[in-house]
């Protein structure tokens, strides 16, 4: 690993070494090892490690601790929060709103919901990948259950005006779930301030273990999903399953981290990205993809004009970077993500994502500078 460079923290990051080092005294029987449903004292251990990193997530996004859902990542906060609206609240209406650029696992819930019956406006975002608000405003209707829009987009990096489409949503009483997997320790998300009802969050992609995250669901005022999986009701009878506690305890830790680090991560990544992007530019004539001043530091996606992205990558096999999402990445289809913008299949195909993180180093981004120097 130490010829390698890794550019790609928006697949997944590594875990901390100090959330690792947590992690592991949840595990053995020397650790605290318990299930925390149960209510003898190794159970009610766990459970208040349990509790503690409950409180530990939602203080990162400024909310309550019975606000939280624990699930096994991203894509199944997304799932519970899109079926288990539409499920729940049908009655009220079955027409959804989302956009073209968002997580397939958003995109994926909502053709199923139209499957069963849900009608489904998809929104194509302006060319620099944002929504355009008054699209937005048009698009919504009296049968208008569920929004569905994320905050900072994995592809390109661009950050939606959730605060705005919150007012909106609240206002006419229509459900808003934000996918903020790409959120924390790169954006703010301040749920005071703003009238979200479902939030999806995951670990790995904030230094904690894959194969954990939440569901953030509003209390007040009360907001519900129905499960998607059944059994011994565990999570206010939303989530069944044993919780994880050793993954639990490590997202608390890696979230809690991810604000210690912030002020200090934003301002290196900041630099990274404006770096590398003038060199690109300067050099081969590279180009974003993707609103700059609306977006986080952590993402550059650039195209190569008159040049294919899987070349530049062969040209390059120590630097792990990618053509888009990683849920993609074995297919051969240009990034539907970049398509919506309305860039044409050929420079789809000569785009690149770097995603720049925690142990990113200034020497990383000058070898990869050095490249291209052709
Ligand atoms: N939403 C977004 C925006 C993502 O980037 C990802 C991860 N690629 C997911 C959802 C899925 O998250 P997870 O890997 O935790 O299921």
């Amino acid at each position: 690993m130490k010829n390698s460079i890794y550019l790609d923290y928006a697949a997944t990051t590594p875990v901390d070494p100090q959330v690792a080092e947590k992690m592991m005294q949840y595990l053995t029987p020397a650790g605290v090892f318990g299930n925390a449903s149960s209510i003898h004292v190794t159970g009610q251990t766990a459970k208040k490690a349990v509790d503690d990193a409950r409180a530990q997530v939602a203080s990162v996004i400024h909310a309550e601790p019975e606000e939280m859902i624990w699930t096994s990542g991203a894509t199944e906060s997304n799932n519970l929060a899109l079926k288990g609206a539409a499920h729940l609240y049908q009655r009220k209406g079955r027409h959804i709103i989302t956009v073209k650029t968002e997580h397939v696992s958003v995109l994926d819930c909502c053709q199923q919901l139209e499957k069963e019956g849900f009608s489904v406006t998809y929104l194509t975002p302006e060319s620099n990948g944002l929504l355009n608000l008054e699209r937005f405003r048009d698009a919504l209707r009296d049968d208008t259950i569920l929004v569905s829009v994320m905050q900072v987009n994995n592809e390109i990096g661009v950050i939606q005006p959730i605060e705005t489409i919150a007012q909106w949503t609240a206002e006419r009483g229509i459900l808003l779930h934000v996918d903020a997997a790409q959120s924390i320790g790169k954006t703010q998300l301040n749920l005071q301030k703003m009238p979200i009802d479902l939030v999806s969050l995951s670990s790995h992609k904030t230094y904690g273990p894959k194969g954990v995250g939440a569901l953030y669901v509003r209390r007040r005022p009360r907001v519900r999903v129905a499960s998607q999986m059944h059994g011994g009701g565990h999570e206010q009878g939303m989530r069944s399953g044993t919780l994880a506690v050793h993954q639990i305890v490590a997202m608390g830790e890696a979230f809690e981290l991810a604000i210690e680090k912030f002020d200090e991560e934003q301002k290196k990544i900041k630099e990274f990205k404006q770096y590398l992007y003038e060199q690109l530019h300067a050099k081969v004539g590279a180009m974003v993809n993707g609103d700059w001043d609306n977006a986080v530091p952590h993402i550059l996606n650039v195209r190569f004009p008159g040049k294919k992205a899987s070349d530049l990558m062969n040209a390059m096999p120590n630097v792990a970077v990618s053509t888009g999402s990683a849920c993609h990445a074995k297919g051969t289809e240009p990034s539907y993500v970049l398509r919506a913008l309305g860039l044409s299949a050929e420079e789809a195909h000569s785009s690149l994502r770097f995603s720049f993180g925690r142990f990113t180093t200034r020497e990383e981004i000058e070898s990869v500078v050095d490249l291209f120097a052709m």
